[in-house]
C-alpha cells in the first residue's frame, strides 16, 4: 500500500506538479531574458513574384538562455503573452528590428519594408500605437517602411483602442498584414473594417498544395479574395520549385520560405541581400 501511494504521488509529480514547476521556471527565466541579453532576432525575406524584388524582411525572435538552451517562439510567446512580459519584449523587438533595418539601409542594401510580428496582447495596449511611432523616430526608420504582422484573432474585436491605433497607422503609412490567414475560422468582416494591405496564407495550406486539386483550390480562393479586396497575397512556407510554380500560376504576389532562404542572422542576411542585388 505504501508503494502504491508513492507511485500515485510519482504520477502526480510527473504529469502535473512538474509541469507547473517548469512553467514557473520558464516564466521567471523569461522575465530576465531581456536584461540578460538572451533575446535576438533572425530575419527572413519575402520576395515579389512579379520582379524578384525583396519586398519585406520579417524579424523572428530567438531566445538562447545563458545556460545555452534554445527555445522556440511557438513555445515561449504564448507564455510571454499570459504573464504580460510580451509588452516589454515586443517593444524591444520593434526597436531592434528598426535599428537593424536602418543599418542595412545605410549599407545600401535594398528592400521595401521591415516586418515585425505583433501579438494580440500588444495591440490591446492603449500605448501601443504611439510606442510604435516613437520607436521608429528614435531609430530613424520611416514609418511607411514598417509592416506589422497581426493574427486574425487580434483583429476580431472592434474597440476604440484598435480603431485609434489603426487610424494612427494609416496616417503614418504603416502597413498591416494578416498573418496565418485561413487558420482562424473567423468572420471576415475585419478585412474591410481595417486597412489591411497583405494577406499571408498560412504555410499549412501552402505546403499541402501539391496534394490535390481541392487543396490548390484553397490557396486560389485566398488569392482571389485578397485581390477582390485590393490586397496583395503572400505565401509563407514555400519550400519547393513545384509549389512556387503553382503559386505563380494562381497569381500570388509574394512568397517566403526555405526555398529562398531560412531565417538568417543579421550579417548572413546582409550577405544574402548583397548576392541578391548583384
Ligand atoms: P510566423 O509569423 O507564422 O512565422 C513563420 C514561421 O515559419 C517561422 O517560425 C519561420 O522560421 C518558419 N518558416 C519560414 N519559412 C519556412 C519554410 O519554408 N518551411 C517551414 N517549415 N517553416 C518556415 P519561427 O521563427 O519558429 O516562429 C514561429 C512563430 O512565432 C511565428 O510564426 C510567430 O507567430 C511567432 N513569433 C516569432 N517572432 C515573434 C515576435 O517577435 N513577436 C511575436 N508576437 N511573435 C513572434
Ligand atoms: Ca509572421
Ligand atoms: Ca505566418
Ligand atoms: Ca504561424
Amino acid at each position: 500500500a505504501k508503494d502504491a501511494g508513492r507511485n500515485t504521488f510519482q504520477f502526480y509529480n510527473d504529469s502535473f506538479y512538474e509541469k507547473v514547476q517548469r512553467r514557473v521556471t520558464l516564466e521567471q527565466e523569461l522575465r530576465q531574458a531581456l536584461a540578460r541579453h538572451e533575446l535576438s532576432l533572425v530575419y527572413q525575406p519575402t520576395l515579389s513574384l512579379r520582379d524578384g524584388r525583396v519586398a519585406g524582411i520579417e524579424a523572428l525572435l530567438r531566445w538562447r538562455t545563458t545556460a545555452g538552451d534554445s527555445r522556440s517562439p511557438a513555445e515561449f510567446i504564448p507564455i510571454a503573452e499570459e504573464c504580460g512580459e510580451i509588452l516589454a519584449i515586443g517593444r524591444w523587438v520593434l526597436g531592434e528590428a528598426c535599428r537593424q533595418a536602418r543599418e542595412w539601409h545605410e549599407q545600401g542594401l535594398v528592400f521595401d519594408r521591415i516586418a515585425v510580428n505583433v501579438s494580440a496582447v500588444q495591440l490591446r495596449d492603449s500605448q501601443f500605437a504611439t510606442d510604435v511611432l516613437e520607436i521608429c523616430a528614435r531609430n530613424r526608420w520611416p514609418t511607411d517602411r514598417l509592416e506589422l504582422e497581426l493574427t486574425e484573432s487580434a483583429l476580431m474585436r472592434d474597440t476604440d483602442v484598435l480603431r485609434r491605433a489603426f487610424d494612427l497607422f494609416s496616417a503614418n503609412g504603416i502597413c498591416l498584414a494578416v498573418d496565418d490567414f485561413g487558420t482562424g475560422f473567423s468572420n471576415l468582416a475585419y478585412l474591410h473594417r481595417f486597412p489591411v494591405r497583405h494577406l499571408k496564407i498560412d504555410r499549412s495550406f501552402v505546403q499541402q498544395m501539391g496534394e490535390g486539386a481541392r487543396l490548390r483550390g484553397l490557396t486560389q480562393a485566398v488569392v482571389s479574395l485578397g485581390h477582390a479586396l485590393g490586397m496583395e497575397v503572400v505565401a509563407e512556407g514555400v519550400e519547393t520549385e513545384a509549389i512556387l510554380a503553382m503559386l505563380r500560376e494562381q497569381g500570388c504576389d509574394q512568397a517566403q520560405g526555405y526555398l529562398f532562404t531560412r531565417p538568417l542572422e543579421p550579417a548572413a542576411l546582409g550577405t544574402w541581400l548583397r548576392a541578391q542585388a548583384g
